[in-house]
């Protein structure tokens, strides 16, 4: 079997690559790098040059090949050789008639546990949006901010007392409005100084989140750790990491009690399963990062079925689409992932991932470039949010 056709597909907000071979066998992948989706369709393309008459079996070795044959990393060439991975991986499962998770060791769950994506830009938005995924069966919640989800064309300003305390009292409604019936995933989108960070941490401490995502920038490892080891809830972050090895760092560093790999920067299934098995070692959870498309959605599916220090989904499917004006799964994929209903993914069963992309997606969804777009604050300088 060989690779004739490696082909990046821009729909919406999300770019895909197919793997095609000469069997008629073809690959889904999925690149995670959503704000440089251009740049990364033509790493996907130089990488094709390599591709084109390969053996598509020989994923890890295609890996190490793609990461190794230059000196330049980052996420721009992550999210294009996850992508490619993805369909590798995919390729494989329909090849053998299995499905992926059967490819990595087995699934160890029946089901994979999902929190419900929340969003509002007022704090009743927030707790409406956190009462309905109660009421959709779902046990968790999660891109949960205390600061609200703001137009970023409103400048920023709160006084320190206001940001910190408001923040906490937010937190407090979240929880009142759902009791213990359902787990909150506190994101702050890196907006916080360390010592803001430690300050807000202990302040919600009471409220027992499930964990507290980017207090801060990602980029200092040892200023998540200083937060980590002043605060007693559990941080969470990952999300932008690119590698096995910026995980190492943040292993050694005791930044996060649980990892966020991206499976479509991280190097695709290949990669997050190593991070995965890092982390094991050390007792630490995986919620795999994904507010991504529907083959970012299947992918983290296969993955979190077959790893034993499995934590919990992202899972945005349907805030997506209401929210943010972005097709649904099924608009753009035939087989995405399904909510059981009671807070869990359904563990697909088909061979590969077991998804094919709707030929009417791409004609329905044309490719919409996103914008450079922060928000700044009052005094002209740049939030993070
Ligand atoms: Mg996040």
């Amino acid at each position: 079997m060989k690779i004739v056709e490696v082909k990046p597909i821009l729909i919406d907000r999300y770019l895909f690559v197919s793997v095609t071979t000469d069997t008629g066998i073809v690959g889904l992948g999925e690149s995670g790098v959503w704000g440089f989706l251009e740049a990364s369709a033509e790493v996907i393309r130089k990488f094709g040059d390599y591709l084109i008459g390969k053996d598509p079996l020989k994923i890890e070795h295609h890996w190490q090949y793609l990461y190794r044959a230059t000196h330049f990393k980052g996420a721009v060439i992550m999210g294009a050789l996850s992508a490619i991975d993805i369909a590798l991986w995919d390729i494989a499962g329909k090849h053998h008639g299995v499905p992926v998770h059967a490819l990595l060791g087995g699934a160890v769950r029946d089901r994979v546990r999902a929190y419900h994506h929340t969003f509002g830009s007022t704090r009743a938005d927030i707790v409406e949006a956190i009462k309905a995924a109660k009421d959709a069966g779902f046990t968790a919640v999660g891109h949960l901010t205390p600061f609200l989800d703001e137009s970023r064309d409103v400048p920023y300003s709160a006084t320190h007392v206001h940001k910190i305390s408001d923040a906490i009292d937010a937190v407090g409604q979240y929880r009142d409005a759902v009791g213990h019936d359902v787990d909150l995933c506190i994101e702050i989108h890196r907006r916080l100084t360390p010592a803001e960070a430690v300050e807000l941490g202990n302040g919600i401490a009471q409220f027992r989140p499930l964990f507290y995502e980017d207090p801060v920038m990602m980029d200092n490892i040892d200023d998540m750790a200083y937060v980590a080891n002043k605060i007693d809830i559990p941080i969470a972050t990952g999300e932008r990491y690119t590698s096995l090895w910026d995980f190492a760092m943040l292993l050694r560093r005791d930044g996060a009690q649980y990892f966020r790999p991206d499976v479509c920067l991280v190097g695709g299934i290949t990669g997050a399963k190593k991070i995965a098995a890092l982390a094991e070692a050390h007792h630490i959870g995986i919620v795999p990062h994904n507010p991504l498309g529907p083959i970012s959605t299947i992918a983290c599916t296969h993955l979190a079925a077959a790893i034993p220090n499995f934590t919990i989904q992202e899972y945005p499917s349907s805030t997506w689409s209401s929210f943010v004006n972005r097709p649904s799964e099924s608009a753009l994929i035939n087989g995405s992932a399904e909510h059981d209903g009671h807070g869990y993914l359904v563990v697909p069963q088909e061979p590969g991932l077991g998804v094919s992309l709707k030929e009417s997606a791409a004609e329905e969804w044309p490719y919409r470039p996103r914008p450079v777009d922060a928000r700044l604050h009052v005094d002209g300088s740049v939030v993070d949010q």
